[in-house]
């Protein structure tokens, strides 16, 4: 039976003994041949509270299914918001988070639209610890990627008519994920979507809400069969301005200047785009949060989108109906190279820690 099978079938109540001594498949994982997928991992972290309750710390326990009744919020109606984020071992060879400070407030924000019971800060980043702690043999060695940290805040109870569930159920899983370019960023080529749109005003699109993906998984897909990498969505309302590429955000660069879309309910507040933003603005560039029509930032001399997989990927064309527009020969603008390389010297403590983002994992 393969690992991942059995180890879904366990019982789930917490096993002190493996939780100590994991289950140390982790000593044959080939490091090198890390992607972005599902390797599972030994420990989950869950805590579940009635609405009427405040938040409890929980518990760690063996990686594995959770029993869910059919008639849960989020199986019915996608009450649930997701988080993503990374651990990983520095130059100094220590395991650190990245601002998860961030992610919980982006989750408390989340919880509020979707009226669910908001987690604690507190509670969050010490189950981010906790978890990366019971699995620390699974985080790669220094340059061979990360531990990627999956936080999960769900409506759990039953409830039969469109309303809030009784209960709620915040979990975290983690997976070891390689480096997301290997040997160089490569530049990619983006379609601009002409019959979709990821978000509209007033709706879900400014928070991490599970039903905001799978409609994107379509263009995205057809994208990809036509040889992009990704989609670009427009706003709905005028169809003109960059909104995002994919679930990553999108920024432009013309005569030293940054532009990116701004934030106003439509565009998810990525932690990378506001790392991006102040670190620019550290290294002495204008940024400009605004309305980025689809035209000028064909014509600018730079882009590039951001999230925590990729931190920076370069964009090497953007193609809107026949139009297709190309940034410099290929190759990532100096610029985008200059933020890659200030924002990942931060993160892999080789570049002093100006900001205090960094999150060292605390000693066992
Ligand atoms: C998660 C996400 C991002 C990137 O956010 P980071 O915090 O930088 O990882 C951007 N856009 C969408 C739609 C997302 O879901």
């Amino acid at each position: 039976m393969p690992d991942h099978q059995r180890r879904a079938s366990q019982p789930l109540k917490a096993n002190p003994t493996s939780l100590a001594s994991g289950n140390n498949m982790s000593e044959s994982v080939d490091w090198d041949s890390l992607t972005f997928s599902l390797t599972p991992t030994d420990t989950m972290y869950i805590t579940t509270i009635r609405a009427d309750e405040p938040w409890m710390p929980g518990q760690l326990q063996p990686y594995g299914d959770i029993p869910m009744s059919p008639a849960a919020g989020v199986l019915n109606y996608g009450q649930g918001l997701f988080e993503g984020m990374k651990a990983y071992t520095t130059s100094k060879g220590r395991i650190v988070c990245f601002r998860p400070e961030e992610n919980a407030r982006r989750m408390q924000r989340g919880a509020d639209r979707l009226k669910m019971p908001p987690v604690p800060e507190s509670i969050f980043v010490d189950a981010v610890e906790q978890v990366v702690n019971a699995n620390r043999h699974w985080v790669p060695p220094t340059g061979k990627g990360a531990l990627y940290i999956r936080p999960l805040l769900m409506g759990s109870g039953p409830v039969l008519g469109v309303a809030p569930a009784p209960s709620y159920t915040f979990l975290i899983y983690v997976t070891p994920v390689g480096p997301y370019f290997k040997g160089g960023m490569t530049a990619i080529d983006l379609l601009i979507s002409d019959h979709h749109h990821r978000a509209a005003p007033g709706g879900s699109g400014g928070v991490k809400a599970i039903g905001n993906y799978a409609p994107g998984m379509k263009p995205s897909k057809e994208a990809k069969a036509l040889g992009f990498a990704e989609v670009i969505y427009l706003d709905a309302e005028t169809h003109t301005c960059i909104e995002e590429v994919g679930a990553a955000n999108f920024f432009c660069i013309k005569d030293g200047t940054l532009y990116t879309p701004e934030l106003t309910g439509t565009i998810l507040p990525g932690i990378t785009r506001d790392s991006i933003i102040q670190m620019a603005r550290h290294l002495g560039h204008d940024v400009v949060e605004g309305k980025v029509e689809a035209t000028f930032a064909m014509e600018a001399d730079e882009a590039f989108c951001c999230g925590t997989a990729a931190v920076i990927s370069p964009i090497g064309s953007i193609t809107l109906g026949e139009t297709k527009s190309t940034y410099g020969d290929g190759q990532p603008g100096p610029i985008t190279t200059k933020l890659y390389d200030a924002l990942t010297g931060v993160q892999n403590e080789t570049a002093e820690d100006t900001f205090g983002w960094i999150h060292p994992l605390p000693s066992l």
